[in-house]
């Protein structure tokens, strides 16, 4: 039995400079690419967090200068007065429920992509662009810059008082600023009084300080965020460690408030590779340094995590993304004793996968996140029922059990069918494999909804046939019968079956997780290039068995750079013993021979291996929608008929969640032309 008094250190109002946090949740500034684009949205968004009660939320990084060109990934802005009445309207929406607003003034100097400006990016030095392989040179700025910058960031902060902004953030983390470049050693190699020792390089962030401070410090608290660690840098870490604790040690007491972290890719890691809690041995120090209160992250879901952070003198505030994506709700919860209905995050990155790759932000845990605008989707709110319709869900993966889950919440009576004795589907199953155990709470989160609707009834080893769905007499049905992996060798890259595979021991992941034994050594081919193919070699790896990796394209698992765990799936590799081979597009098989082509090669290259597992791409398993289609299911009495997650599409876990809460937020509702409220 948990003691709830436990947690209401978590709820002490905490000061920070001249303005209070009503409690220790402080929603961390975060990217969620809604931005200057659908603004209305991204209020909407920071406003359900408030709501849910955290203490403070924040925006993502926001703009000072239309030098710092976000047009692809749409940041906030504050570029002139014409921003401040955008930025207010969020601002209203996070005070309407008791929090304080943040905001993270930003210029990315030499992290910008001047498409939109055409105007040369700015940094201490002539250096290239930081923005991966974009061949332009960064303008050094001379010392009229310095001062026109500095001037940007003054206004920006007034602005952002205008707004009604209670913190203002100099941001100087990630390695994406003016600021930090000309912090770190690797990028600043001026010769005046801005370069050199680390008291010149951090002159300009010791400025931004004290300006921020002087034009809005007497209501607005000023707020540092800083990576105490970068692994890019090209300096020994230790060096870098060192210089990193100096930097606290000067500032000690400037900031109202220090928000620590990690750079980029290492401040979000999947739960792959990093537990919750991962950053504590870095960030520990700032507390020791300074007596300002001192917020920090690491995908915290679990309260007495938090609590036990506290308590050691680690944090003073708990920072969260991630955990407040999956849950704007998290800190109510903790407050009502509802521990066990908090929607954990479970650290896939399909958040960054989305907002890295241009688009707006998604969650799989949570697929009101973005949509609490458009669609007026509120995460713990939902429709009463229109009906006394009854309603027969089949396939208990993601999409049926939260679509089991959310028309149950809408109080329709529902039947769940599952083939197997197990309920979760992929996620169960996917759970089992190295580094994925987070995957069940995808299952668990539902599975605790559903434990507590009476009007839900859930079938196990049902398997159901068309006629049995036919028989039973549900007026709609919703069919999610998941998919599964090809055999054919169709992929990314492959648009046509890879003649000879039936000659060859072929496997899929869908063996694997059955537990097939596969001959050594295994040739894994990689056309799918998310986590899948990474993961089955790792776990071919452990059972002993040699792993040959090849992928047709140029780089490893190519989807995990937007998740921004490419780094650490390469790392583990190599770990592992296993060099993967890239460029090599699979062309033919012959029994124990595989023959790659690779680009500009006259020659195939030819492997030998024991058995080959493809980790290709999935076909939905659509044979009882395909079977209810060709009867006559309207005569016997079913109304509707549809196929969700990845029966009707087979991809993300996030996609199979979101499309079967979007069958049941839509049920029975009038039909839309768009689904969705625009912004012009
Ligand atoms: P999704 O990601 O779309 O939810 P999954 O593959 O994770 O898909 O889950 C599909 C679920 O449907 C699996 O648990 C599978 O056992 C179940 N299933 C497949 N066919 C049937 C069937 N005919 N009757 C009942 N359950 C089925
Ligand atoms: Fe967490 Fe995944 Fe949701 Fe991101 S998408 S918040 S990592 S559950």
């Amino acid at each position: 039995m948990v003691d709830q008094s436990s947690y209401d250190i978590l709820f002490e109002p905490v000061q920070i400079g001249p303005v209070t946090a009503r409690n220790r949740f402080y929603q961390v500034p975060h990217a969620t690419n809604l931005g200057y684009l659908f603004p209305k949205a991204a209020a909407g968004y920071r406003g359900m967090r408030a709501e849910g009660g955290w203490g403070v939320v924040s925006t993502g990084a926001c703009d000072i200068h239309y030098t710092s060109d976000h047009m692809h990934h749409p940041y906030e802005r504050l570029w002139d007065d014409s921003d401040i009445a955008v930025q207010a309207e969020m601002v209203e929406k996070v005070h309407a429920h008791g929090a304080l607003a943040a905001c993270e003034l930003n210029h990315s100097g030499i992290n910008s992509m001047p498409f939109y400006n055409r105007t040369p990016t700015l940094g201490p030095s002539w250096l290239r662009n930081q923005t991966g392989d974009m061949p332009m040179l960064s303008r050094g700025m001379d010392k009229q810059d310095i001062r026109a910058f500095r001037g940007w960031h003054r206004d920006a902060a007034m602005r952002a008082k205008k707004a009604g902004f209670d913190i203002v953030y100099v941001y100087v983390a990630h390695g994406a600023q003016v600021t930090r470049s000309f912090l770190m050693r690797d990028f600043n190699d001026r010769t005046d009084e801005y370069g050199g020792s680390l008291v010149n390089r951090m002159r300009l962030l010791n400025e931004l300080l004290i300006d921020t401070k002087e034009a809005v410090g007497d209501t607005c608290a000023v707020a540092l965020r800083y990576s105490v660690h970068d692994q890019d840098v090209t300096e020994k870490l230790e060096e870098y460690r060192g210089e990193a604790m100096e930097v606290v040690e000067r500032l000690a007491e400037l900031p109202d408030l220090w928000d620590v972290n990690l750079s980029w890719p290492a401040d979000a890691p999947t739960s792959r590779f990093e537990p919750e809690g991962f950053q504590e041995p870095f960030v520990s120090f700032v507390k020791k340094v300074t007596s300002k209160p001192v917020v920090g992250v690491g995908r915290f879901t679990s309260p007495d995590t938090m609590v036990s952070m506290i308590r050691r003198g680690v944090l003073d505030l708990i920072g969260a993304a991630r955990p407040s994506i999956a849950d704007p709700f998290l800190p109510n919860k903790v407050k009502e004793g509802r521990i066990e209905e908090i929607r954990e995050c479970i650290g896939c990155n399909a958040c960054l996968g989305s907002v890295v790759a241009a688009g707006p932000i998604q969650c799989t845990q949570n697929p009101t996140a973005g949509e609490e605008w458009r669609r007026g989707w509120h995460p713990e709110k939902i429709a009463p029922r229109a009906s006394s319709a009854r309603v027969l869900v089949v396939g208990s993966g993601p999409a049926g059990l939260e679509c089991a889950a959310a028309l149950g919440r809408r109080g329709y009576e529902v039947a769940l069918a599952e083939k197997d004795r197990e309920l979760g589907g992929r996620v169960t199953q996917e759970s089992r494999l190295p580094g994925l155990a987070a995957w069940a709470r995808v299952r668990d989160y539902r599975l605790q909804i559903l434990s507590s609707l009476a009007n839900v009834e859930i079938f196990r080893e049902s398997e159901l046939q068309p006629q049995d769905v036919l028989d039973l007499g549900y007026e709609h049905v919703v069919v999610a019968t998941g998919s599964e992996w090809r055999r054919d060798g169709i992929g990314g890259m492959a648009r046509r079956g890879i003649p000879g595979l039936e000659s060859a021991m072929r496997y899929t992941p869908d063996d694997v997780i059955k537990g097939a034994d596969l001959p050594s050594p295994v040739l894994i081919y990689d056309d799918d290039h998310h986590y899948m193919a990474n993961v089955m070699a790792e776990l071919t790896v452990r059972q002993g068995k040699e792993v040959i990796f090849t992928t047709p394209l140029e780089t490893v698992s190519s989807w995990s750079r937007y998740t921004c765990d490419q780094p650490a799936v390469i790392g583990s590799m190599l770990k592992w013993g296993i060099i993967p081979r890239v460029g090599m597009k699979l062309e033919r098989v012959e029994n124990s021979t595989a023959a790659f082509r690779r680009a500009y090669e006259d020659k195939p290259q030819l492997v030998e291996f024991g058995s080959i597992l493809l980790v290709t791409a999935k076909l939905p398993r659509d044979q009882l929608y395909s079977g209810l289609c060709a009867s006559e299911f309207r005569d016997h009495g079913v109304a509707s008929l549809t196929r969700i997650g990845d029966c009707l599409a087979p991809g993300l876990i996030a996609t199979a969640v979101f499309s079967g809460h979007e069958f049941a937020r839509n049920f029975e509702a009038p039909e839309q032309d768009i689904p969705f409220a625009r912004e012009r």
